[in-house]
């Protein structure tokens, strides 16, 4: 029997500024969501697998500017980048990730290379960005992956003296409907195929302002991102270093799996309960393997979006 295929993306959660609303920049990202949207569904109904489907998603948001992943990622303390992306495939449990890599223009692509490679897990610095020139994955400058608004976040961010996630505090008001100094603005994306199998992905700039080194909950497989054909795929965005604590992605699985919850008992335990006891902001979105989409956040709003089959897919911002 074939299961109705079902995507779900984020593009970060975080504190919504009024005076950032503007229905011109909410329409920017509610568009860039559905085209995503449509792409990865259209891949899913052609019969891509969920694998295939969260890379193209996450490709997608990484290539968008609106988003703090790729292009248009935030700047490190020292006005420098820092990438980390994962995936994870349900059907037998291979993940791939890499972390604080500068001139891999598509992060998510390395990350599954070093699942397909098999021998290694996680790959960091220079060796990932070796590694992803060793398999031909196009390589960019660090200055391709920079834009003003981040730059502008950069500067609010230091005079502020805080290391900020990136839809939390707005660099500009124009700039979008989330205030982007206080919006996580991870990507990430989960799916569900015609044969039933699960994938999660997830993509970051990290936080801006953080530590040169810093590596935060999305590359890390049952932190940031996580997925089991026999529970759900997960993909996170928020405050990392609490998600890291709260092993948040596995956690939902692991609920699910040990106390017999449901994706939502599970997912709403985790980001109201568990995250928030540790001072843990964000949200995450999940899908199990009988097609229920699960988005909590524990923050204003959520750049989010899901689509099930051929019905038109459905994008929010706040609740
Ligand atoms: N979770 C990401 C990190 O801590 C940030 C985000 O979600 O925007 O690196």
């Amino acid at each position: 029997m074939r299961t109705t295929p079902v995507i779900a993306i984020h593009g970060g959660a975080g504190t919504i500024s009024a005076a950032a609303l503007s229905a011109g920049a909410a329409q920017a990202y509610h568009e860039a969501l559905h085209a995503i949207l449509h792409a990865a569904r259209a891949s899913l109904l052609g019969g891509a697998s969920a694998l295939d489907a969260v890379c193209l998603a996450v490709e997608m948001l990484e290539d968008c500017p609106l988003f703090n992943a790729g292009h248009g990622a935030v700047f490190t303390h020292a006005g420098t980048h820092e990438l980390d992306a994962a995936v994870m495939n349900g059907a037998d449990l291979r993940a791939g990730a890499i972390a604080c890599v500068s001139r891999i223009r598509r992060p998510v692509r390395a990350a599954r290379a070093v699942m397909e490679d098999g021998a290694h897990v996680l790959l960091a610095g220079a060796g990932a960005e070796a590694f992803a020139r060793e398999r031909g994955l196009e390589m960019v400058e660090p200055s391709y992956f920079s834009t003003e608004a981040r730059r502008a976040q950069l500067a609010q961010a230091q005079g502020a003296g805080r290391v900020v996630l990136d839809h939390d505090g707005a660099a500009s008001a124009a700039a979008a409907p989330l205030d982007e100094g206080r919006k996580f603005g991870t990507v990430g994306a989960v799916a569900l195929d015609l044969q039933g199998h699960l994938a999660a992905a997830t993509s970051t700039g990290g936080m801006t302002n953080k530590r040169v080194g810093r590596v935060g909950d999305s590359p890390l497989i049952g932190a940031g991102t996580y997925a089991d054909d026999k529970r759900a795929a997960v993909s996170c965005t928020g405050s990392g270093e609490m998600f890291i604590r709260a092993a948040a992605a596995y956690d939902v699985c692991a609920r699910m799996r040990y106390a017999g919850q449901s994706l939502a008992q599970a997912a709403q335990a985790v980001v109201m309960q568990t995250l928030p006891s540790i001072g843990g902001s964000g949200g995450l979105i999940a899908i199990d393997r009988n097609g229920n989409v699960c988005m909590p956040f524990n923050t204003d709003g959520m750049y989010r979006g899901h689509a099930r089959g051929t019905e038109a897919p459905q994008t929010a911002i706040h609740r």
